[in-house]
């Protein structure tokens, strides 16, 4: 959605834009990406702008060698990774501009004055003003027919310290709240040119910051009635309460995500999350018995953690009984408290092209950080056996197998027979208890529109044909 931002702010100078995103295409079922070569060549761009996610480092280098050998147009990098380790491509002679922050404020002139340079000229944004942010711009989006779920931002930034987050060099450590009239109308408008979006996510670093401006943006979201389902990311368990949860459900509420990070007390204290194991809990109780999907996020290698500590985190998963789990594995980002713990305590390796999650097909990669109390090995026999205890590993035949060589090799055979035991069952229930969500979340019409749903997830309607 950054690049939709940057569209929009490039459209009203009058440029014209074309976005590709390959990380999005991945997710478009019966959409063959484009060939970018083909794409440059036929477009001609004058400039051309990258944005890089670090778990994607190796084939943002591939995109920049291609861009390279295809066209002369200079190439602006951006995204979360230059404002992480701009240091990874200051003499990158292939590269003419670097731009780290909030590109917003800066797009405008980087592209209206680019020129090759002979090594990159680092920009450095302020935080854009909240008011300044504009309504992305989906057209120029290779692909936007297949677009299902709208992503927005009403605020961004976070002033909480958690020992882990890398907020700091992103957003940044104010919060900046964009009024709410224009969010609303944000969301109407794309749902009324795209009427193929069925759910709106809600990106923001931390949503609830100011409680009761939430509730007023949930009360009107409900009183839009887009008919979408709604998602929220990041939601600080300290600001659950019952009537928060009631207005999500009336917005259209499906899933509810809540970092706890772990389970163990010790551990748990060390984050300086500004909330208790307690809250959390609670937080979690009233989502359940408001029946809204359940998620929950934790992280493997805090500070302090251990194998055994590890073992707290997964009985109290176990014990919240959520509908979804990400176990992440540990990324000492650089300027964290965790950073300056593993360079004392124990190793860092290599973060670039790391993915914090098992895939549903089992495959992992070796953990960037280690200590002597929570060796490699360990890491990722804690990994394992949360996803196979708490069943994140997806029900696929090739799967079976490959858990028998897994609890063989690290001495996972409880793990993997709480898994086969479990499985079924737990797939099942989740499966109902997701459809009656949807049931509810859609309306009285549930059964029609969830076989749209279904047929729009499977062939897109273009937004074209449907009266644009
Ligand atoms: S509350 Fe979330 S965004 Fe804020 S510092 Fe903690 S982890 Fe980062």
């Amino acid at each position: 959605m950054g690049l939709l931002l940057l569209a929009q702010i490039l459209k009203s100078q009058g440029h014209d834009v074309r976005i590709i995103d390959f990380v999005f295409l991945q997710s478009c079922k019966g959409l063959r990406p484009p060939s970018l070569a083909q794409e440059i060549r036929d477009y001609l761009p004058d400039v051309v702008g990258i944005s890089i996610f670090t778990y994607h480092y190796d084939e943002a280098l591939e995109t920049i060698d291609l861009v390279n050998r295809t066209t002369d147009a200079p190439i602006v990098l951006g995204g979360p990774h230059v404002s992480i380790f701009p240091d990874d491509f200051a003499y990158d002679t292939r590269i003419s501009y670097l731009v780290c922050g909030e590109a917003e404020s800066e797009i405008v002139s980087v592209v209206e004055q680019a020129k090759r340079q002979s090594e990159p000229m680092i920009i450095r944004c302020q935080p854009v003003k909240p008011e300044e942010i504009p309504q992305a711009s989906l057209e120029p989006l290779y692909g936007v027919e297949y677009l299902k779920e709208y992503q927005i931002q009403l605020s961004r930034g976070c002033p909480f310290q958690c020992s882990f987050c890398v907020i700091g060099q992103t957003a940044g450590r104010r919060i900046r709240e964009r009024p709410l009239e224009q969010c609303i109308q944000e969301l109407s408008n794309a749902k009324n040119k795209y009427p193929q979006i069925m759910s709106i996510a809600i990106t923001d670093d931390c949503p609830t910051f100011h409680k009761e401006r939430f509730k007023g943006f949930l009360n009107s979201l409900a009183s839009a009635k887009l008919g979408c389902m709604l998602t929220i990311d990041n939601l600080r368990a300290k600001d659950v309460d019952e009537e928060l949860i009631e207005l999500c459900k009336k917005a259209g509420g499906r899933n509810l995500c809540i970092g706890v990070e772990s389970g163990n007390v010790e551990v748990f204290e060390g984050l300086n999350k500004g909330e208790t194991l307690e809250e959390i809990k609670h937080a979690a109780q009233i989502i359940r018995n408001k029946r809204l999907a359940l998620g929950l996020c934790f992280v493997i290698g805090l500070p302090g953690d251990n194998i055994l500590k590890h073992r707290d985190s997964i009985v109290l998963a176990k014990a919240m009984k959520a509908d979804y789990i990400y176990w992440n594995m540990l990324v000492p980002w650089p300027g964290t408290r965790v950073e300056e713990w593993y360079q004392k305590n124990g190793g860092i390796g290599e973060m670039r092209n790391f993915s914090t999650l098992i895939s549903p097909d089992l495959s992992w990669q070796t953990p960037p950080v280690w200590s002597g109390s929570f060796p490699s090995r360990d890491l990722i026999r804690a990994w394992l056996s949360a996803n196979l205890e708490t069943y994140c590993i997806s029900m696929r035949f090739k799967n079976l197998l490959r858990i028998i060589k897994v609890a063989r090799e690290y001495e996972l055979w409880r793990s993997a027979w709480i898994y086969f035991g479990g499985k079924l069952p737990h797939y099942l229930a989740v499966n109902i208890r997701t459809v009656y969500r949807i049931a509810r979340s859609l309306g009285p019409l549930f059964l029609v529109k969830l076989i749209t749903y279904h047929i729009v997830k499977k062939i897109p309607i273009s937004h074209h044909k449907v009266g644009d």
